[in-house]
């Protein structure tokens, strides 16, 4: 999609601190962190938000759900939230689909 900044970040048009990739997701820290760890997973395929991800390419998602968690394994004590704003009224600012990655406890 041309307008998206995902999409850019996937193309490797705009920088982000990736930190780890999949056939289908990339994640990356949130350029606005709003808890100590806080990373993005979002599905190299533009996808409106997570609902449409589901119908769309549920295995996509399943590798999305699995990278956000290996991403928490490694940065926290292995308690998460992964979260997916869905439509603005719910706080969404950025239509391509993708997961927070919260946690307040950073592994030591
Ligand atoms: P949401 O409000 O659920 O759509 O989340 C969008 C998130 O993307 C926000 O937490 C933003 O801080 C984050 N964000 C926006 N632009 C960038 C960017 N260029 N790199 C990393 N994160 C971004
Ligand atoms: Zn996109």
């Amino acid at each position: 999609m041309n307008d998206c900044v995902f999409c850019k970040i996937i193309a490797g048009e705009i920088p982000a601190n990736l930190l780890e990739e999949t056939q289908h997701s990339i994640a990356f820290n949130d350029i606005a962190p709003r808890q100590p760890i806080h990373v993005l997973v979002v599905p190299k395929a533009h996808h409106r938000d997570v609902a449409e991800l589901a119908f769309a390419d549920p295995a996509a998602l399943t590798d999305l759900v699995q990278l956000g968690s290996k991403i928490a394994e490694q940065l926290s004590t292995g308690s998460f939230r992964l979260t997916f704003n869905t439509g603005a009224d719910a706080g969404q600012t950025v239509f391509h689909a993708h997961g927070h990655v919260t946690s307040t406890t950073p592994k030591k």
